[in-house]
């Protein structure tokens, strides 16, 4: 677990602020759940790679109790419990920090951050474009531009196994084998249970994957023909590729037949984003349909997304080296130049704080040309400056840090000038 220093906080928040920005945009309330849930609720399928790495501890009561890995377990709980009179569909956001026992490296921490979005009660193809919509919306914000979204569906490969009658445990088995791109494995495993039809038909489709996706759902159609459940999988991911095109959205996709996720609660599309250069996924959703039944809140599906705030920060970060998330506009410096206007240099400073803008004031005791230059190596942008003379006539210096400028103005001035160039200058920027 990492400390995030002040300007690595920035970056932080402002893509948090952005993802807050899209959950507006879009309807989505935050709702904020707790850290620690009990260890069932949050193992229940989070799937095997991903239960082994919690942090389980039982507290004072007895309870086995663990941080939270992921958003959605606590929000399916949510839902089924204290919302499920609510009208559908429900649209939900959170953001905060996961923890998972993962091997610290590039853009892997044990304690991160996810922008978290769920659309719940649709099944529809709507839903889940909306889902894409939004990821690639935040992304675009942040001032991405290369990402791209993995996409498949998880209904092809267990549409196939269920027909062949291999039981849950072992689909999630070989999900997780896929997930980590052990194909073979999964296919060794496999091979004991199921026909050579659908060994077959798993490393044909294994092999289909592409950019254009028309053609690439084509091959999967002609693969997966005779299994029923996979093939109208397949035409519900040309339905929901088809109105993501249909929209407009201009979505980066390559489709992959063979992808899985290693979270065992997905039951439909699933994605994942990359930005090239970077073998870490920046976020990954997907459709849920049976989470929120299995937590006793009656059949309701849904479809989601978590974007990883540290990877993205990491890949804007990479992309835009000049990327600097300072509070543009104003930052003020007050100084008193002696003891004696001390009191007044706190009284300037709150009545501009009231005015909304940024004042430090000089609590160093330095004298006015250490604390100059002290403030241009902070990014001060003017000091006012408050002398014992220049008072006596109601007046203090304004300093204008860029030009070097200074001008001797009356108190009523200084407090009228800043308030303007506050107002007049941007908030923020990224
Ligand atoms: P998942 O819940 O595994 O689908 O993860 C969703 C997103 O959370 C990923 O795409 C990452 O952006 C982020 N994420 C997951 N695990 C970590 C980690 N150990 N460190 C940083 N970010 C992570």
């Amino acid at each position: 677990m990492r400390d995030l220093l002040p300007e690595e906080a920035e970056h932080m928040r402002l893509i948090e602020m952005e993802a807050r920005e899209v959950a507006r945009l879009y309807g989505y309330r935050e709702v904020i759940t707790p850290l620690i849930e009990h260890y069932e609720l949050l193992a229940a399928k989070i799937g095997e790679e991903n239960r082994k790495r919690m942090y389980v501890f039982e507290d004072l009561g007895g309870r086995r109790v663990a941080l939270r890995p992921e958003f959605t377990a606590s929000i399916a709980r949510l839902v089924s419990t204290k919302m499920v009179a609510e009208p559908k569909p429900i649209r939900l956001f959170s953001v905060g920090s996961l923890y998972r026992y993962d091997e610290p490296q590039f853009g892997r921490y044990r304690e991160f951050w996810q922008a978290n979005y769920e659309l719940i009660g649709s099944s529809r193809p709507e839903a889940d474009a909306e889902i894409l919509s939004i990821s690639n919306d935040l992304l675009r914000k942040t001032g991405l531009k290369d990402y791209y979204f993995k996409i498949g569906h998880v209904g092809v490969l267990r549409g196939i196994l269920s027909e062949e009658g291999v039981k849950e445990a072992e689909q999630n088995r070989i999900m997780q084998l896929l997930d980590k791109k052990m194909q073979d494995e999964a296919l060794n495993i496999l091979k004991k249970q199921a026909s050579e039809r659908c060994l077959e038909t798993l490393r044909r489709l294994f092999k289909v994957s592409g950019r254009e996706w028309s053609r690439v759902i084509k091959e999967m159609n002609a693969s997966v023909e005779g299994y029923e459940e996979a093939s109208s999988a397949v035409e519900n991911l040309e339905a929901i590729l088809n109105l993501v095109s249909d929209a407009k959205m201009d979505l980066n996709v390559r489709v992959e037949a063979g992808f899985a996720r290693g979270l065992e609660y997905y039951t439909g599309m699933i994605f994942e984003v990359y930005v090239p250069g970077m073998d870490i996924a920046l976020g990954g959703g997907g459709r849920y349909d049976r989470l929120i039944e299995l937590f006793g809140g009656g059949p309701t599906p849904a479809s989601g997304v978590a974007l990883g705030i540290d990877r993205i920060m990491l890949a804007v970060k990479g992309r835009r080296p000049g990327w600097t998330p300072t509070w543009e506009g104003l930052r003020v410096l007050v100084l008193p130049v002696n003891e004696e206007v001390k009191g007044k240099a706190m009284e300037l400073s709150s009545r501009l704080r009231e005015k909304g803008v940024a004042v430090e004031v000089e609590v160093m005791g330095r004298k006015v040309s250490r604390a100059l230059s002290d403030a241009s190596r902070r990014r001060i942008t003017h000091v006012v400056i408050i002398g014992p003379k220049e008072l006596r006539e109601g007046k203090v210096v304004l300093r204008d840090m860029k030009n070097k400028e200074q001008r001797t103005v009356t108190v009523d001035e200084v407090a009228d000038m800043l308030e303007g160039l506050q107002s007049g200058s941007s908030r923020i920027s990224l």
